[in-house]
């Protein structure tokens, strides 16, 4: 660390010995040292260079900056790839959760369909029902007919069977 020196004399030290750390950020020497900084007039306490670990938030100011870059990229590599994953599964997810939602709503209308044709089909059978009831009377009552018998309510069974005749409804129903 060549660039270490007093700030007010210059002096240079590579053993450290001579040069104080100053907890305001300034280095002087132990001849240039007083009860204030003489560079930026603070109050201040300092240490001895080998001693900095005791001011630990300073320690940084003495770290090798391609060592201290290298680390600084290893931490911005490692965020980036947990981030990138972290959106990327992230995207996945809500991609599946997106196919879920659509499969449930075609089964959601799958089944909307399936109750039309149910309730199709039960109204069918109900006039199938009706028609083979009617089938039944006009049958019974030609019968009775032939035999001599009279009935009055003949004419409007007749009538009612005759509009029966429409058996379209007899083929299945389709979903539209
Ligand atoms: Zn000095
Ligand atoms: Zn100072």
């Amino acid at each position: 660390m060549s660039w270490i020196h007093c700030n007010k004399c210059f002096l240079k030290d590579q053993n450290f010995n001579e040069i104080l750390f100053l907890q305001c950020g300034h280095l002087l020497c132990r001849k240039c040292i007083s009860k204030k900084c003489l560079i930026c007039y603070k109050t201040t306490k300092y240490v001895t260079l080998p001693k900095k670990e005791i001011m630990p938030t300073m320690d940084l100011y003495f770290q090798n900056p391609i060592n201290y870059g290298k680390k600084l990229l290893s931490i911005l590599k490692f965020q980036f790839e947990n981030r990138i994953n972290l959106e990327v599964e992230g995207a996945k997810l809500f991609k599946k959760i997106k196919q879920v939602k659509e499969n449930c709503q075609k089964v959601d209308q799958e089944i909307k369909n399936a109750q039309e044709e149910m309730r199709k089909e039960y109204l069918r059978i109900k006039k199938m029902k009706v028609f083979i009831e009617q089938t039944k009377m006009y049958k019974n009552v030609r019968k009775s007919n032939k035999d001599g018998s009279q009935d009055s309510g003949v004419h409007g069974i007749q009538t009612s069977y005759n509009t029966l005749q429409d058996t379209s409804f007899l083929l299945p129903s389709t979903v539209d």
